[in-house]
């Protein structure tokens, strides 16, 4: 049986300044934006891993990465 790949995203608050872009764009819709606008990762387990958000995030606020297969 194929293993799904799961992936972890990181916002970096500090650099965020909550343009929005990075939630129009992402297709599984992963962020939900909280009141002022920050990228909240609501659901992770749906991001698929095309990092169309840390390249398209003009402040390089956003990491994806591969999380650790736990077999
Ligand atoms: S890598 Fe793609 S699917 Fe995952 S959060 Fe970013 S835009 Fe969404
Ligand atoms: S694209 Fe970058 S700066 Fe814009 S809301 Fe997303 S994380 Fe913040």
């Amino acid at each position: 049986m194929a293993e799904k790949k799961q992936y972890s995203v990181v916002v970096n608050e500090s650099r965020c300044k909550r343009c929005g872009i990075c939630i129009a764009f992402c297709p599984t819709k992963v962020f939900v934006p909280d009141a002022e606008g920050l990228p909240i990762v609501a659901y992770e387990e749906k991001c698929i891993g095309c990092m169309m958000c840390e390249h398209r995030c003009p402040d390089i606020a956003i990491k994806v990465g591969v999380k650790k297969s736990e077999l």
